[in-house]
């Protein structure tokens, strides 16, 4: 029997290490057969994303600044040369200020705002712009997102107007792309402890919270995140696109978590 993802070839964009949600769906795709490629960003991450790409068996590890037009260009240049065709591609990476993600909205920066707004909303738009045109054969692309884009969370901020442009971006180009076959979705995971993640203020209660009041009572992990993942890019999620998956034990669904009433 073949692999669900066997001949497939996908860019993972966003692996810093093993606690990367990139990390998670890396796995999960490469264990189904697909064959991968992985960008990083800055010469420092080089060292931990190396190993990790080649234990999955993959030698394509390519540095690329989404913030930098000539940076992806050069990144899609080598995945074309390469491979010509590609199949999937994985964006999961976002980027604001720690010290915005702290206090309140209404006193986010302009220039914390764009910066948050260019390598969180607009990288996936320039990179599925690129990648369209090597997925001659139908694709699927997807991103990560969070719900603080629909619902206020503490400390989520800037991060949270940026995830509700990149849900909506995510429908836009579902419109644009799917007569050529290509599909774009979005999982909103629940919180995981990741580099990112840490510095969000008091992430430790928002894990605690989440833990607490989500149907299933637990938090999620990469591997359950990957294997959502792997659903969306593989042909199990063929007429899935415009959507936005959650992968949070159920925590969107609830409206307020059912306690033993106190005598009122
Ligand atoms: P992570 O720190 O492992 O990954 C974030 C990645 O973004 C890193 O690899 C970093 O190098 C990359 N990045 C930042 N700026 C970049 C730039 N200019 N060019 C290229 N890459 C850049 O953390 P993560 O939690 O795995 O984050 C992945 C995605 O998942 C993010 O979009 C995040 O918002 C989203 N997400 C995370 C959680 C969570 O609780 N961890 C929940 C929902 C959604």
């Amino acid at each position: 029997s073949t692999k669900l993802m066997e001949g497939k070839r996908g860019l993972i964009m966003g692996l810093a290490n093993d606690k990367s949600i990139a990390w998670g769906i890396a796995r999960q795709c490469a264990d189904a057969g697909a064959e991968l490629a992985f960008s990083y960003q800055g010469e420092a991450l080089k060292k931990r994303v190396m190993p990790l790409a080649e234990s999955l068996g993959s030698d394509m590890v390519l540095e690329c600044d989404v913030a930098s037009e000539e940076s992806l260009d050069a990144l899609f240049a080598a995945l074309e040369a390469r491979w010509g065709r590609l199949d999937f591609i994985v964006h999961a990476i976002g980027f604001s200020d720690k010290n915005e993600l702290r206090g309140r909205y209404v006193d986010t920066s302009r220039s914390n705002f764009l910066m948050s707004m260019d390598i969180s909303v607009f990288s996936f738009t320039a990179a599925v712009q690129r990648a369209a045109r090597l997925m001659t054969e139908g694709g699927s692309a997807l991103t990560l997102t969070y719900y603080g884009a629909e619902r206020v969370m503490p400390h989520y901020n800037v991060m949270g107007i940026a995830k509700a442009a990149l849900e909506a971006s995510v429908r836009y180009m579902a419109e644009d792309l799917g007569k050529d076959g290509i599909r774009v979705n979005a999982i909103s995971a629940g919180p995981i402890k990741t580099l990112a993640a840490s510095g969000i203020g008091d992430f430790r209660y928002i894990l605690k919270w989440n833990e607490l009041n989500s149907p299933l009572r637990r938090n999620v992990t990469q591997d359950e995140v990957g294997k959502s993942a792997l659903y969306l890019l593989s042909d199990l999620g063929s007429a899935v696109t415009g959507e936005v998956h959650h992968v949070d034990a159920g925590y969107h669904s609830v409206g307020m978590k059912a306690v033993d009433a106190p005598d009122i």
